[in-house]
Parts: structure tokens; C-alpha cells; sequence
């Protein structure tokens, strides 16, 4: 049953520290951003949380700039932003290629990458994207910021470092040597939730991270060692099965889902040959 709007509360901040300035008042305040995840809670009424910090209009969460060498993606940035930018398309298309196949155009404006990521879904679509590109998150509460890298971001099925007291204000990627690409496999070509996905950079250092096969995001190193050691593709899927093995859910089951990643794995491989 929907969540009774009537017991719901909404702060509406100007600014980034005024934002902060309540969560570090109440850390039982939930921020929202686009609200697409949210509020499927709140249709379905599963969300215990009732008294919300909108961060919408915090324009100073919404730039892409370069400071080099550093590209910097505010939180506030919608997949439509990420898709519009020359400075993410030129530096990392793979971010643009899983941007457009989030959701539909609604979901695209409205969805942020601060909400993918914070959200930490499994199946969240940027996320093999910002592992396999050595992102950063900037995390900032009313005490100061810091900076944590992506790999080290998560805890466990839908944990991070995060503290309640603190936004994800941005995403910082440096410069990504090599050619990179993206797959998702749905039920579906379009507007589906994933079964599994792949990011992946092949450069001097081979870089291979699959969504959708653990409790969180997984950087497959085995198999990136023996490509980046010019090992052969079996070896390399051998190498794969000791980086994950994926469960079975309702989307699909374990098997299917290590056979689908070894082939996108020889796919990646073939692709971005020569
Ligand atoms: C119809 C539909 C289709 C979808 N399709 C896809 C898809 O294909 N792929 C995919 O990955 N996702 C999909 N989603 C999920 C969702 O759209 C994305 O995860 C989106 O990026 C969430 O961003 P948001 O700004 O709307 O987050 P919100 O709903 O506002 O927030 C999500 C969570 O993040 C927290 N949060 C948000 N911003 C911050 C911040 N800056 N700092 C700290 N915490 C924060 C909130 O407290 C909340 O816990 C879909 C959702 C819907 C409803």
C-alpha cells in the first residue's frame, strides 16, 4: 500500500551547507535527489523512512568540469547531463553508453549518479562503470570532505562508507588510458532492470568490472591480470570464475548469468581488438 503522504515531511535547503548543516542536526534525515528510487518505496509503502532533505535545486551539485587532470561529475547530474556532455562523452564513454540505457527519457532527467550510487543497488548501472574507471567519491559533511575510492566505496549488499551526516557531492575520474566498453543484458533491449552488466577498459592495465553478480559491484581482477598478462581468452574465463560467482534471484540464475559473463568477456575482448 503507498506510504500516507500526510506523514511524510520535506526540507528544502538553498544551499550545500545548509544541507548539511540538517543532516548533521538529524542523521535520520534521508536527502533525496531525483527521487526515482525513492519513490518507488513510497508506492509501495516498503520505505521506513518518512522525513526527506531535497537536494534538487542545489545547483552547486550539478556541474561536469574538467580540474585537470581530473574529470568531476557533480552528484546532481542527471543521465541526461552525463549523455549531453562533450567533456564525459570524450573521457568516458562507457558512463554515456550506460546512461542511456537507464530507464526511459523520464527516468534519464530525473535519475543522478549520486542516486545510482548511494542507492547501491547491485544492478545500479554506473556502477561496474565507475569501478572499472578508478573513480573517486567525494564525500562532504558539515565537518569537511573526503575522498574514497569506488572499489573500497562498498561494504557489503547495499552498505558503503557513507554516514548519514554526509552527501556524495561529486564523482572524480582522471584520465582512462585504453578503449572501454559497456554491455548490458536485460530481459529486454530497453527499459529493463539488468541481469548483469559489464564495464570494461583495455589499456597497458586491463581494467573489468561486472554489476549484477554479487551483493555489490565486482572489480574482476583474475581475469584482468591474465588479459593484461596477454594470457588466452579460456584462461582469462577460467580466471573469471574465481572473481564471481553469481547467485540466483528472480532475474535470472547463477548459471546463466557466468555463462553470459564469460561471453561478454570474449565480446569485450574481440571488440576492442586492434
Ligand atoms: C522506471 C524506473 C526505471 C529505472 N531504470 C534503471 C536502470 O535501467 N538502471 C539503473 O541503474 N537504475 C534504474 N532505476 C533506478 C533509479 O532511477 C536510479 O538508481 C537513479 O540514478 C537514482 O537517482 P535519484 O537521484 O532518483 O535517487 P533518489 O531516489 O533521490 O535517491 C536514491 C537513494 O540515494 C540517496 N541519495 C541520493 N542522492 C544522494 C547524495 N547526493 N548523497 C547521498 N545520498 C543520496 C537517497 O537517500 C536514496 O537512498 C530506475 C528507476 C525507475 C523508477
Amino acid at each position: 500500500m503507498p506510504t500516507d503522504a500526510r506523514s511524510l515531511s520535506l526540507k528544502r535547503p538553498r544551499t550545500l551547507k545548509a544541507a548539511l548543516a540538517m543532516l548533521a542536526d538529524d542523521p535520520t534525515l534521508t536527502p533525496i535527489a531525483g527521487c526515482t528510487d525513492v519513490f518507488v518505496g513510497l508506492h509501495f509503502g516498503t520505505l521506513e523512512q518518512r522525513r526527506f532533505v531535497d537536494l534538487w535545486g542545489l545547483d552547486e551539485l550539478r556541474a561536469i568540469r574538467i580540474d585537470r587532470p581530473v574529470l568531476r561529475i557533480g552528484a546532481l547530474a542527471t543521465y541526461t547531463d552525463i549523455i549531453k556532455s562533450a567533456l564525459v562523452r570524450k573521457r568516458v564513454p562507457m558512463l554515456v553508453a550506460a546512461a542511456r540505457e537507464v530507464g526511459g527519457p523520464q527516468i534519464q532527467n530525473r535519475g543522478t549518479l549520486g542516486g545510482n550510487i548511494a542507492n547501491a543497488s547491485p544492478a545500479g548501472d554506473t556502477l561496474p562503470v565507475l569501478a572499472a574507471a578508478g573513480a573517486r567519491v567525494v564525500l562532504r559533511s558539515i565537518a569537511g570532505e573526503r575522498r574514497v575510492p569506488f572499489a573500497g566505496f562498498y561494504t557489503g549488499y547495499r552498505t558503503s562508507v557513507r554516514r548519514p551526516d554526509e552527501l556524495i557531492t561529486a564523482v572524480e575520474i582522471l584520465p582512462i588510458a585504453g578503449r572501454q566498453w559497456w554491455r548490458k543484458v536485460g530481459a529486454r533491449r530497453a527499459q529493463a532492470i539488468s541481469k548483469i552488466m559489464i564495464a570494461a577498459v583495455r589499456g597497458p592495465q586491463v581494467r573489468v568490472a561486472f554489476g549484477s553478480v554479487a551483493p555489490t559491484v565486482v572489480l574482476a581482477t583474475a581475469a584482468a591480470a591474465v588479459l593484461t598478462g596477454g594470457g588466452a581468452m579460456a584462461d582469462a574465463q577460467a580466471a573469471l570464475r574465481r572473481d564471481i560467482a553469481p547467485i540466483d534471484d528472480v532475474r535470472s540464475t547463477g548459471e546463466y548469468r557466468m555463462q553470459v559473463a564469460e561471453n561478454l568477456l570474449d565480446e569485450f575482448w574481440r571488440e576492442t581488438d586492434g
